[in-house]
């Protein structure tokens, strides 16, 4: 059988095997309808409110602050619009170069309904510098949305900071954590952040849950109307058995986080110095605080696509950066936020390892990247 190494863990995760085992009954089984007043549907909502208040003691949240939605796409939707459509004399929002599509579109989205939207640069290691939020920022900023951590190159943001200059404006903040849930240690208290938008599939949960955390007296409009679900904030019958994968999975991340870590780290050292063995000129590129596991990787005169395609014929799973830009062969709005150099740039790939990783896949990866580079 061909080999086959899964390197691309920041574009989605296999399913943890207990979280497939907990989410079975609610497919099988109790597949009543939560919202339903019988005996049947009494399981199901017991399992949603358990879900609830695993995942919000996971990111030190009330379970009344986690709202349920269809993923990390929606979650920022729902965040953005919500901000915009919500009544107020204020009317600009806040946002990086770096973002994720899913909030980049949605500050466009909002831009084509009137709402001002200021796009902060970043410096050449992906960070959001103070000076630029506070060069930014005025009296009539209604929000502003900065990402934990950036999807293609890593790097960890100083959420702290920037949401206290937000808060002594008066703006709310929210962040894209997509990334950053179950991977890193997320303190929604500790950040101080009003909003946080995170994606099950991420973090070795299903495909298509997610959730919003709001801190509760923050003004949030529903998006989606329809029924009472999720206390009138986001209709639709509720994807219990996504819910609850979603729950197991985070608290196993979660209780797991330094051993995956340690694991990760390791992993990553194996294909640097295996590289550097190897001799390959290479930058890598995100600052100094980053995701664990994901490794941006830039060859000088090398092409990203060709790299990429090549390690596809050898079984090996990697991707160019965002897994929505794999079509678009193009830089990517963050390596040209962080101004790499275009030799550099255009040979960039992603690896991005989860905890199923072993040494000899982080080896076999460098040896096949060398061996590419070389032809
Ligand atoms: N935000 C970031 C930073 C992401 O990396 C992604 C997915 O790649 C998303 C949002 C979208 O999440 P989802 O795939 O759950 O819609």
């Amino acid at each position: 059988m061909k080999m086959r190494i899964y390197a691309d863990n920041a574009a989605t995760t296999k399913l943890d095997i207990d979280a497939f085992n907990a989410m079975q009954p609610f497919m099988l089984e109790e597949y009543g309808n939560a919202s339903q007043p019988y005996f049947f549907a009494k399981s199901a909502k017991t399992a949603l409110t358990s879900a609830r208040t695993i995942i919000a003691e996971c990111i030190n949240a009330q379970p009344d602050e986690i709202y349920f939605t269809a993923g990390g796409t929606e979650s920022d939707n729902w965040a953005i619009k919500s901000m915009a459509l919500f009544d107020d004399k204020r009317r600009e929002t806040i946002t990086s170069q770096i973002e994720h599509h899913a909030v980049l579109h949605s500050c466009r989205a909002i831009e084509r309904m009137g709402c001002p939207v200021v796009y902060l640069p970043v410096d050449t290691t992906g960070t959001v510098q103070e000076k630029s939020l506070r060069d930014a920022i005025t009296h009539r900023t209604k929000m502003v949305t900065i990402m934990l951590a950036n999807n293609e190159i890593a790097s960890i943001e100083p959420i702290e900071a920037l949401c206290e200059i937000a808060h002594s404006y008066g703006a709310y903040f929210h962040t894209d954590a997509v990334q950053a849930v179950g991977h890193i240690k997320v303190d929604v208290k500790e950040m101080g952040v009003d909003m946080l938008s995170a994606s099950a599939h991420k973090f070795n949960g299903p495909k298509g849950v997610g959730f919003l955390y709001v801190q509760k007296g923050i003004p949030i409009v529903s998006l989606i109307d329809g029924g009472a679900q999720e206390s009138g904030k986001r209709a639709g019958t509720e994807n219990i058995a996504g819910a609850v994968g979603m729950a197991v999975a985070l608290e196993k991340n979660c209780r797991l986080l330094d051993s995956t870590v340690a694991h990760l780290n390791g992993l990553e050292e194996a294909l640097l110095s295996r590289l550097r063995t190897l001799d390959v000129d290479f930058v890598r590129n995100g600052s100094n605080k980053r995701i664990p596991g994901n490794i941006s990787l830039s060859f000088r005169h090398g092409s990203g696509e060709n790299i990429l395609h090549r390690l596809d014929l050898l079984g090996i799973c990697v991707s160019t950066g965002s897994a929505c830009d794999s079509q678009n062969t193009q830089i990517s709005h963050v390596l040209s936020a962080i101004q790499l150099q275009e030799d550099y740039a255009k040979g960039t790939i992603r690896v991005s390892f989860g905890r199923d990783n072993t040494i000899e896949d982080a080896i076999a990866i460098a040896d096949a990247i060398a061996k590419i580079l070389v032809r």
